[in-house]
């Protein structure tokens, strides 16, 4: 297939052009460089299947044919670069999932959305199964990217409702990995960058907040098989293994050996007190579920970034 990509340059996005171009595919990157960088990619410059077009995909989007799959990954991601960029945020949300749309209904291509948990918003149901609707704050500091994310599922399933596009949705909870950003401000590399350096461990809150952190490797192989399904709605993707963030911060720093300090900071707003995929559809109709346990993860990433240090 020759794959279009939108916001491949991110952390999900150059794993998945490594397992797209791995298994035989063209893959056509697109990216501003809003939170990404050159050095995600730099490693498939050589490879001739591969392509990379810098533009902004909320502007109208001009791509060659043939493409017969458009995945709309674009989109800041971490809570501190949707806050920095409120207005990009909604805009790629919005017009950038329009313009991606448009090229899968002009070369009757299929579409994948790469939706979020946030679509839950703070939730009153824990596990959060495909058919909650969420309790979202719609004018909060975190309601540009919540709604954004609602939003492009909304106008995804129009296309499939009024034009016939074949869609998938998926609905990303926690992952982390390789190639996140020292400063990319998500709790992971946070802690791992403060424990490395010695510094002070920052929880917000009173750290009892829960999250259920996914394996980048496990999240690459459950995009794959949604892509390949025949789910035109939306599917959790996830690890249901759930733990406070205070539990996360003591894993991270035993398995880093720092003698860092835990401090608690003040906690954002609307930040989600509990968050933890129901899978059972990606069990069921997929056939996935998450394989790598929380501590080879961490130590995985762990020793990437002590091998990257910035
Ligand atoms: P990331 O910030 O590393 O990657 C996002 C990429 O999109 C960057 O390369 C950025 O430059 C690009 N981008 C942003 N706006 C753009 C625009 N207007 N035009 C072109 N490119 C643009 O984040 P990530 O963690 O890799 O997230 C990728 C996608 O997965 C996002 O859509 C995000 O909402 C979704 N997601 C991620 C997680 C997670 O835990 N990592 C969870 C839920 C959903
Ligand atoms: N968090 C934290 N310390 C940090 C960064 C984040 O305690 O240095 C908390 C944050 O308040 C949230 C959880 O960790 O409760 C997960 O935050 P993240 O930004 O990774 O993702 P979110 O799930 O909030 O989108």
């Amino acid at each position: 297939m020759r794959i279009l990509l939108t916001g491949g340059a991110g952390f999900i996005g150059s794993h998945l052009i490594e397992r797209l171009l791995g298994d035989g595919n063209r893959v056509i990157c697109m990216d501003n460089f809003l939170t990404g960088s050159m050095k995600n990619i730099a490693r498939f410059r050589d490879n001739e299947r591969f392509e990379f077009i810098h533009h902004d995909v909320s502007r109208y989007i001009d791509v060659e044919p043939p493409v017969d799959y458009v995945m709309h990954f674009a989109s800041p991601a971490s809570p501190i670069d949707y806050l920095e960029h409120p207005i990009k945020t909604l805009k790629v949300g919005s017009l950038g999932t329009h313009n991606a749309l448009g090229v899968a209904k002009k070369y009757k291509a299929k579409f994948f959305l790469a939706s979020t948990s946030e679509v839950y918003g703070d939730p009153l149901v824990n596990p959060q199964p495909e058919t909650y609707w969420g309790n979202v704050n719609p004018v909060g500091p975190r309601g540009v990217y919540d709604e954004a994310k609602r939003f492009s599922e909304a106008l995804t399933l129009a296309y499939h409702r009024a034009h016939g596009i074949d869609t998938k949705i998926i609905r990303i909870f926690n992952t982390f990995g390789e190639r996140m950003r020292h400063n990319d401000g998500r709790a992971v590399p946070n802690f791992i960058d403060q424990a490395l350096k010695g510094e002070p461990m920052t929880v917000y809150g009173d750290g009892n907040q829960t999250r259920s952190f996914c394996y980048i490797s496990d999240l690459v192989e459950g995009i794959i098989r949604l892509m390949n399904s025949n789910l035109n709605e939306p599917c959790n993707i996830g690890n249901p293994r759930e733990m406070t963030l205070i539990e996360m911060a003591e894993l991270i720093r035993k398995m880093t050996g720092s003698s860092s300090k835990i401090v608690f900071k003040a906690l954002p707003e609307n930040d989600p007190k509990v968050r933890r995929p129901d899978i059972t559809k990606a069990r069921e109709k997929l056939g996935w579920e998450p394989k790598v346990s929380i501590e080879e993860s961490l130590g995985r990433t762990i020793e990437w970034f002590r091998e990257n240090r910035q």
